[in-house]
């Protein structure tokens, strides 16, 4: 069956059709990036003005190179939420449009539920399953007991990752998004600038980036205010070592306390170098097998979402013309049988 995925949380206008639910036919990316990389961040009412602009167009040259005629879709999947509401809305209602005018299923979709059946594209998922995502709004640790039943043991308190690593990005002066510049220079720097591990109540699974963050900007104030310059390699190195120590140790413990038979590391920040290769080594160790999903289909794309709603294809669960943009969404809620 074909099914037509549309993705328009934040940034990126995305429109992807799926063979069976699993092989992409094609999935067309349209990135905001140069657009908001001058106000330092995603600039919400420009996001939604550029996804109207460009929804149809990436809508057609989806289906084009998928090399199949409109007519034979069987179903529509969109991004429901979480995300911004105005870019949520321009995807919900090309979705609306397109499940009416060709009479296919409608598909509400969850963002983070997408992220990480990214992993289903490219392997088989064993459950139950430990999913660490690592996005720009979001760092969670979630358990799969069982295909498309989610339960969040672990969530971030205050920032993001990627949002912390784009705080720090900016202070040490490179463009947003910054996560990859950091990544890059922490890999050159010979030695580390030592920073604190946020590892909360010791049975906790929470997160906390912004005490990190500040710390950073600290070291850099208390370097300017002698005169001198810190360095930024060094600094980066710290930042990220902490970040790893703390994401990748708080996932090891989940997977070894719940028995997990697999690990999917998903999201924005999975594109990051020295957490692939940490965690990758820890799984190793531990005999637990990773599914990391290509850099392409770590950050926000359409394919990952007609991923994730295949789950509720394959058992008839189809939402009503009725659907809403949830900018709030619950992952949980978006099990499937609820
Ligand atoms: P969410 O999915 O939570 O709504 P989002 O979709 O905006 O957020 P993603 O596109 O999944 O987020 O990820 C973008 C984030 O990933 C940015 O913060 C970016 O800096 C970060 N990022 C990308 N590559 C790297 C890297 N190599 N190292 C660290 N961070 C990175
Ligand atoms: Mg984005
Ligand atoms: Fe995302």
């Amino acid at each position: 069956y074909h099914l037509l995925a549309i993705e328009t949380s934040c940034d990126e206008t995305s429109v992807a059709v799926l063979r069976n639910g699993r092989d992409i036919l094609s999935n067309i990316i349209s990135s905001q990036i140069e657009t908001h990389r001058r106000f330092g961040g995603v600039v919400p009412e420009i996001a939604s003005r550029k996804h109207v602009e460009s929804i149809t167009v990436i809508l057609e040259e989806a289906v084009r190179t998928a090399g199949i005629g409109l007519d034979q879709v069987d179903a529509v999947a969109v991004t429901q939420g979480p995300g911004l509401v105005g870019a949520l809305l321009v995807g919900v209602v090309a979705a609306k449009s397109l499940s009416m005018a060709l009479d296919v299923p409608l598909i509400g979709t969850h963002h983070i539920a997408g992220h990480i059946y990214a992993n289903r594209l490219i392997g088989e998922i064993v459950y139950p399953a430990l999913a660490l995502v690592v996005s720009g709004g979001h760092t969670e640790i979630v358990l799969l007991e069982s295909e498309g039943v989610f339960r969040i043991l672990g969530r971030t308190r205050d920032d993001a990752v990627g949002e912390a690593y784009d705080k720090v990005a900016r202070a040490l002066n490179f463009p947003y998004p910054g996560g990859p510049y950091v990544d890059k220079l922490a890999h050159e720097a010979d030695d580390e600038i030592e920073l604190p591990r946020a590892w909360l109540e010791p049975d906790s699974y929470d997160f906390s980036f912004s005490g990190l963050k500040s710390a950073v900007l600290a070291e850099i104030n208390r370097a300017r205010m002698k005169g001198e310059s810190p360095s930024f390699a060094s600094l980066a190195k710290g930042f990220q070592e902490s970040v790893i120590d703390v994401v990748t140790g708080k996932a090891m413990r989940a997977a070894r306390e719940f028995g997990v038979r697999q690990m999917l590391l998903c999201g924005g920040v999975a594109a990051n170098r020295g957490l692939r290769e940490r965690l990758t080594r820890l799984c190793e160790e531990s005999g637990v097998p990773l599914l990391i999903p290509p850099l392409s289909l770590c950050t926000d794309n359409a394919a990952m979402i007609g991923a994730a709603a295949d789950l509720k294809w394959r058992r008839g669960e189809f939402t009503s013309l009725e659907l809403k943009a949830e900018p709030v969404f619950s992952l949980e809620d978006w099990s499937v049988g609820k």
